[in-house]
């Protein structure tokens, strides 16, 4: 193993953030009691916010931003994990506050890793990333809340995103009929590929909210938040759930409180961040059982490092469809 490696490091100088694709050495990774030499990274919308300074997501500087990897342990202090294990990595602040998978070389808690699930590839766990895994957190919150494909139509916004896409695919193996929210209707080819059975405009739900409307779905996966969001609680059934993960359009959310207290509606919180390790693994599992990967790979693109930079700025803009892995070794 050599001493240097590549990364994207970000730098803040007077105020101002900027990224660039520079060669590290081992003395420049973060404490940690697991090494890994990272094959596959993925480009997640928090990513964008880090690269384009769009957001406060970097804490510290210099750091490498990614808040995902898969890879192979090459050194480790952690008596769950031994030289030669496959790993994924999702969130726990990495990319954020330590540097994280935009590099060959990464150095974290084994704390914070799961083991790659049997038969998954490292590039298949990168594809979902935390945008997928997101996903079937999100899907797993319906279930929990007694939402079973009899319920009715589930709608998935942001739906041609990696959220969205993934969750398209995941419910419509589980049996779900699902209606996909997007504001790319060229794409209706491409998420009905994925199960869709409608497409439904997403300003649809750019009106001002009513406190309650016409019922129409036993369940959501909202990757949008705000104004989308608050239109869709006032459209839940009796009963029904919506699992709020994103805030693609905005973080307010302009409802009243009449689909909960009328309605019973349920407004299920889903973090991937900090989700505590035996959900992690549960989801994991469940995604290598309840993803069609021959749907993933139809949702997937991939770039190297050096393209991630620009990547950054096209997922922030909305350009990007699906999931984009970074093939990094
Ligand atoms: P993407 O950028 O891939 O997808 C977001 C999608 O949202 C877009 O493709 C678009 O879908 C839709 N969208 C974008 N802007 C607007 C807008 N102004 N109004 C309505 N819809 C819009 O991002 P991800 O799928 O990776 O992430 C989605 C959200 O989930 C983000 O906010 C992200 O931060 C959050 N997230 C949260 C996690 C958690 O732990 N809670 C984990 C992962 C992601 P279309 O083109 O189909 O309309």
């Amino acid at each position: 193993m050599s001493g240097t490696f590549r990364a994207i490091q970000i730098n803040k100088t007077d105020d101002k953030q900027t990224a660039a694709l520079v060669e590290l050495s081992d003395a420049d990774l973060m404490d940690g009691d697991v090494t890994v030499d990272v094959s596959h990274s993925t480009l997640n919308y928090k990513d964008g916010l880090a690269l384009t300074a769009k957001a406060p997501i970097i804490r510290k500087f210099p750091l490498t931003p990614g808040i995902d990897f898969a890879g192979t342990v090459s050194a480790s202090d952690n008596p769950d994990y031994k030289a030669g294990d496959a790993v994924i990595l999702n969130g726990w602040g990495v990319g954020e506050g330590h540097s994280g998978g935009f590099a060959e070389r990464a150095r974290v808690k084994g704390d914070w890793l799961v083991k790659m699930p049997d038969g998954m590839t490292a590039a298949q766990a990168m594809a979902i990333g935390t945008a997928g895994y997101t996903s079937m957190l999100c899907v797993m919150a319906l279930e929990d809340a007694g939402v079973t494909p009899d319920s009715g139509e589930i709608l998935v916004t942001g739906a041609a995103g990696g959220v969205g896409s993934v969750a398209i695919a995941i419910l419509s193996k589980l049996g779900y009929s699902v209606t996909a929210s997007t504001g790319r209707t060229s794409e209706e080819a491409f998420l009905k590929g994925l199960g869709a059975s409608s497409i439904i405009d997403r300003e649809e739900f750019n009106t001002p909210p009513k406190p309650l409307a016409k019922s129409r779905w036993a369940g959501c996966v909202d990757a949008v938040g705000s104004t989308t969001l608050a239109n869709v609680l006032s459209q839940m059934n009796y009963g029904g759930a919506v699992a709020a993960c994103g805030l693609a359009q905005g973080m307010d959310l302009p409802a009243s409180v009449a689909p909960f207290i009328l309605r019973g509606v349920k407004l299920l919180g889903v973090d991937s961040v900090m989700c505590p390790k035996p959900r992690r693994e549960q989801a994991w599992a469940r995604l290598s059982q309840d993803l069609d990967m021959a749907k993933l790979d139809s949702l997937t693109s991939h770039i190297k490092l050096d393209d991630v930079i620009a990547a950054g700025a096209d997922i922030i803009s909305g350009k990007v469809r699906g999931r984009i892995v970074v093939d990094i070794a």
